[in-house]
């Protein structure tokens, strides 16, 4: 029997095994490759079973008129902001992601940059490399974490081992969330951002990225949290205002921020690139070799499971 030929519209490294394991089952392609797209998906299109992503490449209505066969989206990410799922739904497609296994990882990144802006760490750092600690002393103080109050917007999978890491810092815990979860009665729910803010010294974005998330925090948000408040974004980039995050730093209307994900990357507004209260990361919430072998291997696995008739690891719900 024929491969399932599958088209790689993103990067996604696989160890030698998988890689085995990959080739053996299925034909592919890599879009990147392509040169010629409009020749690529009129010879091609048409043999396209699957698709493999991540949170770079959009799966929309553009990318899936070429591909009338596409039977599964296997995405090496959690959040699936850029595959149109309502489409997928409607043409019977479906998605898979990789939950679960990126949570520690992308928790531990958030706390990372708690710590990291609150406490100077990347601008001490320099401060010794540079050899400035001889010639100017001691280093200014920073801000203390422990015992905080962290609002959370967006109580999920990794909201929940965000709030639950801080929980070890001592820290007052509360979120915000379309609903009230019954599993974090200890936990204070606030029905919006803005009193979430308002209640809060550090504010960490960890919802999924939606029409009703995008901006999600605001001026109103950033204001009510205030010139001693921090921000922190391990979410996507356009649940924050951006512009607006910018000016309150620049205005000093906020006292810090520590960002892994941004509107335009790999873009990053060039206000925040010499902010010694400001620190950005790459988008690597979740990219240790651990956790991204256990993503691929999922992207693999799904796969794998579809063209074989077994039930699907981690479909997504639709
Ligand atoms: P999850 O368990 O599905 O949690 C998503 C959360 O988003 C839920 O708590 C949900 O809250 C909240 N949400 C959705 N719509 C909302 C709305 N309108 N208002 C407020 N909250 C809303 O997903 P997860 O595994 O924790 O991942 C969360 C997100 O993190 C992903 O979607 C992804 O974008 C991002 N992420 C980033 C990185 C990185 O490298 N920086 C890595 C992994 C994931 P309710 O449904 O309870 O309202």
């Amino acid at each position: 029997m024929a491969k399932p030929t599958v088209l790689h519209i993103a990067d996604v490294p696989l160890v030698p095994e998988l890689q085995n394991e990959f080739i053996a089952k299925f034909e592919h392609y890599y879009i990147w490759e392509q040169k010629d797209r409009g020749r690529f998906f009129q010879e091609k299109g048409s043999l396209i079973k699957g698709i493999v992503t991540d949170t770079k490449g959009w799966v929309n209505k553009e990318l899936l008129q070429n591909l009338p066969n596409v039977e599964i989206v296997s995405s090496y990410s959690v959040g699936l902001d850029k595959v149109d799922l309502g489409l997928c739904k409607e043409r019977g497609i479906v998605v898979t992601n990789t939950p679960d296994v990126l949570t520690d990882c992308t928790a531990d990144t958030a706390l990372a940059l708690l710590l990291a802006c609150m406490r100077q760490i990347p601008a001490a750092h320099r401060y010794v490399c540079e050899g400035k600690w001889p010639i100017h002393g001691d280093f200014p103080y920073t801000t203390k974490v422990s015992g905080k109050r962290v609002g959370v917007v967006g109580l999920g999978r990794i909201g929940a081992a965000i709030a639950k890491r801080c929980e070890g810092f001592g820290c007052k815990i509360s979120y915000y969330a379309r609903s009230k979860k019954s599993d974090y009665p200890h936990y204070s729910y606030y029905n919006n951002v803005v009193e979430l803010a308002k209640n809060s010294d550090i504010l960490i974005a960890a919802c999924a990225l939606t029409k009703e998330t995008t901006k999600i925090i605001n001026r109103e948000v950033l204001d009510a949290l205030g010139p001693k408040g921090y921000v922190v974004n391990i979410a996507r980039g356009p649940v924050m205002d951006e512009a607006e995050l910018v000016k309150a730093l620049v205005e000093k209307r906020l006292a810090g921020a520590g960002l892994d994900v941004f509107v335009n990357e790999p873009e990053v507004p060039k206000e925040l690139l010499d902010m010694d209260n400001v620190v950005l990361q790459p988008h690597v919430g979740s990219a240790t070799v651990e956790t991204r072998t256990e993503m691929a291997t999922l992207v693999v696995r799904n796969l794998i499971a579809h063209f074989s008739g077994q039930p699907l690891l981690t479909p997504v719900d639709m």
